[in-house]
């Protein structure tokens, strides 16, 4: 089908699409337009990876949004990711259909806004958790939206985002019945099951736009799954995955090879990128040397020099601790072929489109602690990444390779992943941390006001197709019900159960206990308190939030920052740091001599197993005390064992935790509200009390701000007022020290002709020349304390 056959788009739509280099549509997106996507119609599209299913949403958002402005009620598009940082992606794709007057809006901040700005987008892009608080908060334009779209919908299984992603499509379609749902998924078992629970129609295939061919490597020989097979021999010691990479990228291919963790995708790329280096050009080699000073310029962490110098060898790793700046760089690199070989974690195959001729998948098997040991990867996982293999018009087909060490190892393989059937997507809602926070929104958004209505809402979901244990969804909802009474979330009011006892009186028949039970349960109204409505649009799980209500209860002093990062990292919502071996004497030792800062009781070391998490929030929130005293992100990356991208998700967490926290203070009336948003400000910048005034002042963050504190410009204020000279040297650069000037409302912030001040030991100021002699004659400052010493170092 020729992109010209196509009606229904705005106007300028097909001239994008042939200026992208799409001129005639793929086979799975001519079924899905034979299937009414641009009428209007609900759509599962269960293809494989790379296949075009953007694609797809484009053509059904567009259409939408075609219909609404030719129409009376206005169209409107909702594309939901199932990770931020393709969020960016997206919205960079379809910012482009501007060109032909389609404006797109990502939905990103903070968990507690309506967005309001949005109403006015004909496309919005945003996370299945912020539509989820969008509803929570009742924003209004929700019932606009005309089409829907999931992307990789299949992730419905995924026990901790699942059920998020499954409840909003569930609501979203309460909300408008008459709303299109597309949703796009990997191949599936049963993609027919999603497609009847959606109302919608299905397009399952198998097309790829290029070749895929999957086979294992064993000895010296690649075996494919069509019978096929191919010479790759391994040199004496040389690895399997580095025979692979060497072997294809001697006839021009990139590779991509996934491990299982890490520290081993950081390992394999260093190991790797002796590999690549040895087919460098010269001009790669200086276009990789400037990439790697760009790497560098990212972080002052550890992470981002080891991964600069990978990559002036043509080799990166590429894994979620990653800044999302190094993560992008990364893979812009390797689809402009600069990088010959990326190892990576899965979250590469997730939904970023990098794909290389060879895809080695080294490690079938990763830890996961549920299981206490190793276990092997879904079919699903292991199908995404082999999906990465083979670039459209650049390579002649994509290979995906398993590594096998034995014989046996082989033909497992071959039987668990090769010419496996994909696995079926089955809904985690049941689980409980799941149920606790959705049922609670669902009541306190109004979707259902008595247990009945609650349990009818639930009937509307994927679980409710799928199980076929009667009463299953039932029982834990009660169960959920309860916890949430209990800890003042929700309230019953048995309405009418009194009339109703009276009527049966009346008739004089028996009725039993159970009975009675029974019916007043259901006319059993729910209502969400004040504080449960303040859970639910604070996007906390409930027990998040009972833990931070006692906790601040239990305070009997003002608590300290360390007692508020503990508090918060105790929750279910923070990602806590591992203990790794030795260290649960480390912080079992800080525990004792911080104890009275924690807040609410501790459990007794013999609980071995809650004490151990209590050790852990410790670890975090000690992360998270260090980082707010300023101490450097590399030495905290080492200290804590981690990377710089979990540093950031962790301060990002706490601030958001802490920001609720400050919120539910209010609402139970605690006379620690101050201490909580001063510990919020602090994990926020990432400095001690006294900096706090300093680093509201844009461009100043904490190093500018200790650099300025040391030379006694402590407040706005004083930049308003002090010595230029004195601000330069604090500083560095005139350009900067101009805008910040400027930002702090100085009127004459022109740094020309200043010459840079230094005080000197004495308190007298010294001029630039003077201190490089100073420091030539080896009279440097040291400090005591390295921790308090980076201000002067670090980079800026
Ligand atoms: P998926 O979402 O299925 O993983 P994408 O939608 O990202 O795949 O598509 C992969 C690539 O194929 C993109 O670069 C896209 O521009 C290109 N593409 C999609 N449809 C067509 C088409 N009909 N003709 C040519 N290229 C296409």
């Amino acid at each position: 089908m020729n992109v010209e056959e196509l009606s229904g788009l705005p106007p300028g739509a097909l001239e994008h699409f042939r200026e992208m280099g799409i001129e005639s549509l793929y086979p799975p997106q001519a079924e899905a337009v034979e299937a009414g996507i641009l009428e209007g119609e609900s759509l599962v599209a269960a293809v494989p990876t790379a296949s075009g299913k953007t694609m797809i949403a484009a053509l059904a958002m567009l259409s939408a949004v075609e219909r609404g402005a030719t129409g009376s009620s206005g169209g409107k598009a909702l594309y939901i990711v199932p990770l931020r940082a393709l969020a960016s992606e997206k919205r960079a794709e379809f910012d482009a259909y501007g060109e032909f007057g389609v404006t797109v809006g990502v939905a990103t901040g903070n968990y507690e806004s309506t967005s309001d700005w949005l109403a006015t987008k004909d496309i919005i892009v945003a996370t299945s958790e912020k539509v989820d608080s969008l509803v929570r908060n009742g924003a209004e334009w929700l019932t606009d939206l005309t089409c829907v779209v999931a992307d990789e919908v299949h992730l419905i299984d995924d026990a901790s985002r699942g059920p998020t992603l499954e409840v909003t499509l569930a609501k979203l379609r309460h909300l408008n019945p008459a709303l299109q749902v597309v949703a796009l998924s990997a191949t599936v078992g049963n993609a027919g099951e999603i497609a009847d629970w959606l109302d919608a129609a299905l397009v399952h295939s198998t097309w790829r736009p290029i070749d895929l061919r999957t086979g294992v490597h064993y000895g010296n020989s690649l075996e494919f799954g069509d019978g096929t097979t191919r010479e790759v021999p391994v040199e004496g010691a040389e690895r399997q995955e580095a025979a692979l990479v060497r072997d294809i990228l001697a006839e021009g291919g990139s590779s991509l090879v996934f491990v299982n963790s890490r520290r081993n995708a950081e390992a394999a790329a260093a190991r790797l990128s002796g590999v690549a280096d040895r087919e460098l050009v010269n001009v790669e080699r200086t276009e990789l040397a400037a990439l790697a000073d760009e790497i560098r310029e990212v972080s002052d962490a550890e992470t981002s020099d080891d991964l600069a110098t990978c990559v002036e060898s043509g080799a990166a790793f590429h894994h979620a601790g990653l800044a999302a700046e190094h993560r992008s760089l990364v893979e812009e690199a390797f689809r402009e072929r600069l990088l010959k070989v990326i190892c990576a974690t899965p979250t590469l195959a997730a939904g970023v489109n990098t794909p290389a001729r060879r895809v080695v998948v080294r490690d079938w098997r990763r830890f996961d602690p549920s299981a206490g040991g190793m276990a092997p990867l879904s079919v699903l996982e292991v199908h995404q990444m082999m999906g990465r293999a083979g670039r459209p018009g650049l390579d002649p087909y994509g290979e995906a390779v398993l590594l096998a060490k034995g014989h046996d190892e082989r033909e497992e393989l071959f039987e668990r992943y090769v010419w496996a059937e994909p696995d079926p997507v089955r809904s985690k809602l049941a689980a409980e941390p799941a149920l606790r926070t959705h049922v609670l929104a669902t009541v306190a958004s109004g979707f259902a006001r008595t247990r009945q209505g609650l349990l009818e809402f639930l009937d509307e979901t994927l679980y409710a197709t799928q199980t076929t244990e009667t009463g299953r969804l039932e029982t834990v909802a009660d169960g959920v019900i309860e916890y949430l009474v209990s800890n003042d979330f929700i309230e019953r009011e048995r309405e009418g159960a009194d009339e109703d006892g009276d009527a049966d009186g009346g008739d004089g028949a028996f009725t039993s206990a159970a009975d009675l039970a029974a019916r007043s349960s259901r006319t059993e109204r729910l209502r969400a308190t004040g504080l449960g409505h303040t859970v639910s649009r604070l996007y906390l799980d409930p027990m998040s939030a009972a833990e931070i209500v006692h906790g601040l209860e239990a305070a009997a002093e003002r608590p300290t920052a360390l007692g508020c990062y503990h508090l918060v990292s105790r929750t279910p919502d923070m990602y806590q740091l591992y203990l790794r071996s030795g260290e649960d004497e480390t912080y079992g030792e800080l525990y004792y001599e911080r104890e009275r800062e924690l807040l609410g009781d501790a459990p007794s070391e013999f609980e071995s197993a809650r004490f151990e998490d209590w050790l852990a929030a410790l670890k975090t929130g000690k992360l998270l005390a260090d980082w707010a005293s300023e101490t450097d992100e590399d030495r905290l990356t080492e200290r804590y064992g981690i990377g710089p991208g979990d540093l950031r998700g962790k301060v990002d967490t706490a601030e958001w935790l802490l920001g609720a926290a400050e919120s539910l203070a209010a609402e139970i009336d605690s006379e620690w509200t101050v201490a909580v948003r001063e510990a919020r400000a602090r994990v926020e910048h990432g400095v001690r009390e006294d900096l706090l005034e300093l680093v509201g002042v844009r461009g100043v963050g904490r190093k500018r701000a200790r650099a300025l504190a040391a030379v006694g410009i402590e407040t706005p204020a004083d930049l308003r007022e002090a010595d230029k000279g004195l601000v330069l040297g604090a500083l560095r650069g005139e350009k900067t020290a101009e805008t910040i000037l400027e930002n702090a409302g100085r009127e004459d912030p022109s740094m020309e002709g200043v010459e840079a001040r230094y005080p000197a030991d004495d308190g007298e100021v010294v001029l630039e020349t003077d201190r490089e002699r100073e420091a030539s004659d080896g009279a440097e400052r040291t400090d005591a304390d390295p921790d308090e010493s980076q201000s002067n170092l670090g980079d800026f």
